[in-house]
């Protein structure tokens, strides 16, 4: 297999067996390709983004009866706190639907991190958190908070990390979306009643921008620099109660107790717990489709502790019930004009609104859009300006001439407060819009 070429991946996958239950006319795919029989009775974990491909997978596999909730399949959306709000209001029905007429779980969590003990003293570590469908107030309880809409999670992460994701190092995926998944259904295939608390019980917070700071001593970095970015982190909450998945999905889970909180996922104390994940990919996305299929195999043969691929589990089995079917984006729009609702926005506004991935052209015409219409939503990430500000405040230092600011874009393309303005010059390196990949 290590000769074959990677785009015949994918082609050798759907060639394995496939359900033969009917499509129905609600629907455009059916139960996925999958590369062994046996995957069929192993739990499903749907990713949902949030767009319209995913959305029009998960609600086909549903009307199609191919989840099954006794089997533990679940429809995940990770919310990186910088999503239009239409795309809230969209998942939000989606997942209503799901549960109230499918039965179908359906959970959304975000990135958060909380202190922890290390052998260096105590420390800030990503988490997760799970969130209700309901928006975030001032007055939420911690341990059944409504979702974030205002870029804190997207914020924490480039606090913590001490820098932006840009086109070139596109952590925020990973850090915001893939390894959080990977611990929240580590924890449900666990089959405890819910997340266990992450962080610590001492009521006060134990690290602080200040002790951060004092460790980059000697570094290109002055220390009064790294106090400032390392603000934001060190403000959040520093634990996460225990969560109830029954908090958070009307469907109800046998679930055992909190003492055998979470699966091994990468066989690190014997065979791994095996769950097929579900991806909108759609056919005309045949790239993105055979590079899922492939990392899939190589996590495949990285097994045990001293070989491990971060991003995908062993026990992870990649399935793209689009593709297998052939829907492509024609389709996808073709069911959408079937539905009592849609997604209300622009295809350029959806993930994160001003992604970086989008490239400079894109993100001029929506900030010019954005200025040209009075009712566009231009509060928090939803507008550009949120974008300049963080960009300005976490691309590092300006005023020493010798050191490099890392931005979204790359070294010699605008800032966004010049995309802002309307300063920004075309035609630079970053013209292309790139696949965001985001659900890969
Ligand atoms: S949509 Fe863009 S900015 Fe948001 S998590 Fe994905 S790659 Fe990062």
């Amino acid at each position: 297999m290590r000769d074959q070429p990677v785009n015949s991946v994918a082609v050798a996958l759907t060639r394995a067996a496939s359900s033969t239950r009917a499509v129905p006319e609600s629907a455009i795919c059916g139960a996925p390709a999958y590369m062994s029989p046996e995957h069929s009775a192993l739990p499903h974990i749907v990713k949902f983004s949030g767009g319209r491909s995913s959305a029009a997978m998960v609600l086909s596999l549903a009307r199609c009866g191919t989840l099954d909730p006794g089997r533990g399949d679940l429809v995940l959306f990770a919310n990186t706190t910088a999503e239009h709000p239409a795309t809230y209001d969209f998942a939000g029905q989606v997942c209503d639907e799901l549960e109230s007429q499918h039965a179908i779980p359906c959970l959304w969590y975000e990135f958060c991190t909380v202190e922890e003990s290390t052998r260096s003293g105590w420390s800030r570590r990503p988490s997760y958190r799970l969130v209700r469908r309901q928006r975030a107030t001032s007055v939420d309880n911690p341990t059944t908070p409504g979702y974030s809409y205002d870029g804190c999670a997207f914020e924490e992460l480039a606090s913590i990390k001490r820098m932006l994701p840009n086109r070139s190092l596109r952590f925020c995926t990973q850090n915001l979306k893939v390894l959080p998944g990977i611990k929240l259904i580590s924890e449900w295939l666990g089959g405890g009643l819910g997340p266990t608390a992450a962080g610590h019980h001492h009521g006060r917070p134990l690290t602080s921008a200040d002790e951060t700071a004092s460790r980059y001593n000697g570094s290109r970095w002055e220390a009064r620099e790294v106090a400032e970015i390392a603000t934001f982190v060190h403000s959040r909450p520093w634990m996460r109660p225990a969560q109830d998945w029954a908090d958070f999905t009307v469907v109800s889970r046998r679930c055992s107790s909190r003492a055998r909180p979470s699966a091994d996922l990468a066989g690190l104390t014997g065979p791994p717990v095996q769950y097929v994940t579900l991806l909108g990919l759609r056919s005309d996305e045949a790239e993105r489709v055979n590079r899922a299929h492939f990392e899939a195999m190589l996590a495949d043969g990285a097994n045990g502790g001293r070989c491990r691929h971060e991003s995908h589990p062993v026990g992870e089995i990649i399935a793209t019930p689009l593709a297998d079917a052939g829907a492509d984006i024609d389709r996808v729009d073709d069911f959408w004009r079937c539905q009592s609702y849609d997604l209300a926005i622009d295809r350029a506004l959806g993930n994160c609104v001003y992604c970086f991935m989008k490239g400079e052209p894109a993100l001029r015409r929506l900030a010019s859009a954005e200025q040209d219409n009075p009712n566009a939503a231009s509060a928090g990430p939803a507008g550009i300006h949120w974008w300049a500000d963080i960009e300005a405040r976490y691309a590092g230092p300006s005023d020493a001439p010798d050191v490099q600011q890392f931005k979204f874009l790359t070294l010699r393309s605008p800032s966004y407060a010049e995309i802002a303005a309307g300063t920004a010059v075309a035609g630079r390196r970053d013209g292309v819009s790139l696949p965001c990949a985001c659900s890969d």
